[in-house]
């Protein structure tokens, strides 16, 4: 049985992008009996906003999706905790007290995620008590895996490259979220039985470091399908600050969503709107 999710981040109001993707995952369950589910990606600390979830739940509604709702990413940081743990235990994590300017500062490469974080903390000694993210030591990871494939439905078969983006924080630094998104939502799709992860092609680069990360914890391998993105008149991706109106604009202007989800299936983006390809 195919399982989909949606996994918004509640720190800021979806708009048309997240509908495309939202009615992507939706269907390809619906269209082979399978399940839909909506996880809400709520461990960006003081990022999430609690009033969020409720507003998504309406918007799907106003699109005319049906979901499961399962338990949301602040409910599994033991879990998160344990995996990090396991993987320290192995060996494969490293502490690293780097900041953001000093990693784009020393940095000589740029990967999917940004720049690439250039290995300044390995093996570097780091007192007790002093404030540390944890890093995957990706080359050991990848010795160990030996070489990784995964499966994108729209782009085949892949090598899985996760040296391109280089040791990737597994754990933050700061304490009201502890866990970075590829380690939460590598574990969340395992735990909720996804076979089918849908997303924007945007995150096309993460997906070699979850398939390392499914290695390294034996879980379960889905298959992708990493979809085109929704486009503004500019050539960006939609965003409420360069000017969408958000889905929740949208429904409180009386707009007709069972329609504007139709169209979206259809390709049929709004004025000005387009499609990567
Ligand atoms: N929470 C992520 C976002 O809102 C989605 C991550 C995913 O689909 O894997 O961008």
């Amino acid at each position: 049985m195919i399982v989909t999710r949606f996994a918004p981040s509640p720190n800021g109001h979806l708009h048309l992008g997240h509908a495309y993707s939202a009615i992507i995952a939706h269907d390809l369950a619906r269209d082979t009996g399978g399940r839909f589910l909506m996880r809400i990606e709520d461990i960006d600390g003081a990022r999430s906003r609690p009033e969020l979830p409720e507003e998504f739940r309406r918007d799907l509604e106003w699109l005319g999706l049906k979901w499961e709702d399962v338990p949301s990413q602040s409910t599994r940081l033991e879990a998160y905790a344990q995996a990090a743990q396991s993987l320290r235990n192995q060996g494969l994590l490293y502490p690293c007290r780097c900041t953001r300017a000093q990693i784009a500062a020393a940095s000589t490469q740029m990967g999917p995620d940004g720049p690439v974080y250039p290995g300044t903390c390995k093996g570097a000694v780091i007192s007790e008590g002093e404030p540390v993210a944890w890093r995957l030591d990706v080359a050991e990871a990848m010795r160990r895996t030996g070489p990784l494939s995964w499966q994108d439905a729209l782009a085949g078969e892949q090598q899985a490259r996760p040296d391109l983006t280089g040791d990737v924080v597994l754990v933050r630094k700061d304490a009201l979220t502890p866990a970075s998104y590829h380690l939460a939502a590598t574990l969340d799709d395992a735990a909720d039985g996804v076979t089918l992860v849908t997303r924007g092609q945007d995150l096309f680069g993460a997906t070699h470091i979850h398939r390392l990360l499914q290695a390294l914890l034996s879980l379960p391998v889905p298959q992708w399908h990493h979809h085109p993105l929704l486009l503004d008149e500019g050539g960006k991706k939609l965003a409420k600050r360069r000017g969408s109106p958000s889905l929740a604009d949208r429904r409180e202007a009386g707009e007709d969503g069972i329609a504007l989800a139709q169209s979206l299936r259809m390709d049929q983006m709004p004025g000005g709107i387009t499609l990567s390809r």
